[in-house]
């Protein structure tokens, strides 16, 4: 029964000041891939992980990946393609995070130099990229190093996917993961990505799916240039009237969806996924918290959970070429873009439910009998993508999270999309695993981003447990 793991666990506690000063040196680099005048820092970023992963003994390939398309004068970062261990006997594990970090500036409202780990006296480890992504990636380097330290060999191969464009939509990320399905990765068996976070503070989840989204706008135009009401007012088709109609169509103020056929696409609730949701550690305070007041459609959690998670939702976001701004204006504008979208999740296909939608869209559209014109259009869509929690993949993960926290695992699903894992799963017919270090608490992608010591220490732990369970755990 992994006999090994106590002296790993206790190297990762010796190491920690160690690991700690790994991270500041990690999150002093400003690694933000959406600012061009930052683009060298994320270069140099990956280049001080390859010489980390170098001097652990591991062998790394900056894949360069050329220019960025459409903006040429910039220099994507490479993909880091590594590799610790290639014995043949063992099992091999993709593991993807990513080095690149959100914007961030003391004037956004920063408590601390946001690119100079600061540690307050709760253990709250402030720094952008501290937990996405920078402390889960480090934490596999930590885990290496702490096995060699203890004396004890890696149960497994790694083979590492590194990427410095995840918070700039990953350009580049998915011809390489193509272009290396059958050469880099060919011996994968199994994915692990960890970059998401638990649901709450207290207790690790493993995570199995995530919701996918269509996104799209209906057009409605007519008169030559905007209007005065009281000269054109009931005497001409009105474009906003119109939209208005359209955007009410879609969806009840409780959130049931009254697009025909939709709700026929969602697979059905096993028993099985059923009994998943009762053991998550959450309660509806939890989610009035997050919402910032008690505005929620369902009274038990349950049901909030599976709404977020397993079944889709229809959300209206804007209305460009409406008048906003304050004051009373009499304006009639000339033409108007309703903007909505739908969160998808199994059985729903991106272009079956566009067909639905647009047929919808154009029925209500010849109800109101209008001169105007009207346009649909699909914006972006992405697939949502879900896993076997029953894979052995996951069940190797529980038993980590069970010997290095003590309680079985949430098993989560996101709301939000994590393009990757789909393309991980597609391209290489792996399972793949989200298995998140840091908690609901630390503020990813806003201002005062932390990792707590503890996610950070006891998920290095986490990591290295689980490849000891990943070699020994049966495949059936
Ligand atoms: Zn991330």
């Amino acid at each position: 029964m992994v006999p090994q793991l106590d002296s790993y666990f206790k190297e990762v506690d010796g190491l920690q000041d160690k690991f700690i000063e790994r991270l500041r040196e990690a999150v002093a680099i400003p690694s933000i891939s959406s600012e061009d005048e930052r683009r060298p820092d994320v270069i140099k970023m990956g280049e001080w992980l390859a010489s980390q992963i170098r001097a652990l003994g591991g062998t790394v390939e900056l894949r360069q990946l050329g220019k960025q398309p459409g903006r040429e004068h910039l220099e994507l970062p490479p993909c880091l393609l590594g590799r610790y261990g290639d014995d043949p006997k063992k099992r091999n594990v993709l593991i993807y995070g990513h080095y690149d970090v959100q914007p961030a500036q003391l004037s956004d409202g920063w408590a601390t130099d946001p690119f100079a780990l600061s540690i307050d006296d709760k253990g709250r480890m402030y720094g952008r990229g501290s937990t996405d992504d920078k402390g889960p990636v480090l934490g596999w380097l930590n885990a290496i190093e702490a096995h060699q330290k203890a004396g004890i060999e890696l149960p497994v191969n790694l083979i590492m996917c590194f990427e410095g464009m995840e918070e700039n939509g990953s350009e580049g990320l998915d011809d390489t993961i193509r272009a290396e399905a059958k050469r880099f990765f060919k011996d994968t068996d199994v994915v692990c990505i960890s970059d998401n976070y638990w649901l709450g503070t207290e207790k690790p989840c493993l995570t199995y799916g995530v919701r996918g989204c269509n996104y799209y706008s209906v057009e409605v135009s007519g008169p030559g240039q905007d209007l005065h009401s009281g000269v054109y007012g009931g005497v001409s088709h009105e474009p906003m009237t119109d939209l208005i109609r359209i955007m009410n169509s879609f969806v009840d103020p409780d959130g049931t969806i009254l697009v025909k056929g939709i709700s026929d696409l969602v697979a059905p609730l096993t028993d099985d996924e059923a009994a998943l949701y009762p053991p998550i550690a959450f309660t509806m305070q939890d989610l009035y918290q997050s919402l910032g007041s008690e505005v929620a459609i369902h009274e038990k959690k349950e049901d909030a959970l599976m709404h977020k998670m397993r079944y889709p939702s229809i959300s209206l976001h804007g209305i460009e070429g409406a008048f906003y701004t304050p004051g009373a204006k009499t304006v009639i504008p000339a033409k108007v873009i309703g903007k909505f979208s739908i969160r998808t999740v199994p059985n729903m296909e991106i272009h079956e439910v566009t067909k639905i939608i647009q047929k919808h869209v154009e029925e209500e559209w010849a109800k109101l009998k209008s001169k105007n014109t009207m346009k649909f259009n699909i914006v972006h869509s992405g697939k949502w993508w879900v896993e076997d929690p029953k894979h052995w993949n996951y069940t190797a993960a529980a038993k980590a999270v069970e010997r290095v926290f003590g309680v079985k695992p949430d098993m989560t699903r996101e709301g939000g999309s994590i393009p990757v894992t789909l393309t991980f799963q597609e391209e290489l017919g792996k399972n793949v695993l989200l298995l998140p270090m840091g908690s609901s608490t630390d503020a990813a992608h806003s201002i005062n981003e932390k990792l707590d010591k503890r996610n950070y220490i006891e998920g290095t732990k986490l990591l290295g447990a689980y490849l000891h369970y990943l070699a020994e755990e049966p495949t059936k």
